[in-house]
């Protein structure tokens, strides 16, 4: 049978973590609290070689070679909405809305013929997987496949930034390379995550002082969100961190 899928607006995937493409991130800096949050991929994965083109090949203390991913990220903890979900649940941005939004549920991350699972919704999700929904995929096959070309074309435009993030942290915090070899070794994988400030410095953006100066606000105010609730005590220390070093680098000279 193929997969029908349509969204019913539900809004119960716009919370918590939102990976972006580089674009997305600096347009957006303004709304959404950045990270970079960084993915091993191993060798024997389904999507290792597209991860290769769209990462940076590491080789790990153990010999073993893994492709690591550094996403953007709008970094928020699960149980927070997008800070442009209205309260009827529709997008506060739809016009102006990230890739990362519009290509739902498909992720370009991985191959195309490799998405037939994120058609079924997670749990809680109301996305409408019914007869009467439309058919979007077909033969491993993207039926509507513009918004995903383009945030495919996205992804690959900003590898070799993020390549050259990679080699600088592997270099300068030389202690990542055991963390992403613990990573890659459980079963379930898991994400590493860097600051915003570590990658504008790495990559000598002209615009990392404008782009510091629009997320400190941000950060203030998460920290300050954050600060009373013991389940969010690493979120609140990374915002707290995060908004000092946003105000350094947004006062350099
Ligand atoms: S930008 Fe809009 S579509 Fe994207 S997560 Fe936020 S509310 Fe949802
Ligand atoms: S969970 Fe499904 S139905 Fe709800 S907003 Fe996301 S894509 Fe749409």
């Amino acid at each position: 049978m193929e997969p029908r899928f349509s969204c019913t607006a539900c809004g119960k995937c716009c919370h918590g973590w939102l990976p972006l493409t580089l674009k997305d991130a600096v347009a957006h800096a303004g709304r959404f609290p950045l990270a970079m949050v960084w993915t091993p991929v191993r060798s024997n994965a389904k999507s290792y070689d597209l991860a290769t083109r769209l990462g940076q090949t590491v080789r790990l203390p153990n010999r073993k070679t893994v492709a690591v991913l550094v996403q953007p990220t709008a970094y928020l903890p699960p149980s927070y909405p997008c800070p442009e979900l209205r309260a009827d649940n529709l997008c506060g941005i739809h016009a102006d809305k990230p890739s990362r939004c519009r290509t739902m549920p498909f992720y370009p991350y991985r191959d195309e013929k490799d998405q037939a699972d994120l058609l079924i919704p997670r749990k809680g999700w109301q996305c409408d997987v019914s007869a009467a929904a439309p058919v979007v995929y077909s033969n491993h096959a993207i039926l509507d496949r513009a918004d995903f070309d383009r945030e495919r074309g996205e992804l690959l435009e900003q590898a070799p930034v993020m390549r050259t993030y990679v080699d600088y942290i592997l270099k300068y915090m030389p202690w990542t390379l055991n963390d992403l070899a613990k990573m890659a070794a459980k079963p379930t994988g898991g994400n590493l995550v860097t600051s915003l400030s570590s990658f504008l410095t790495a990559t000598r953006r002209p615009d990392a002082k404008a782009l510091a100066a629009a997320q400190a606000p941000l950060m203030h105010a998460l920290a300050e969100r954050t600060r009373n609730d013991p389940a969010l005590v690493d979120y609140h220390r990374s915002y707290s961190g995060w908004a000092k070093e946003m105000d350094s680098l947004a006062r350099r000279p």
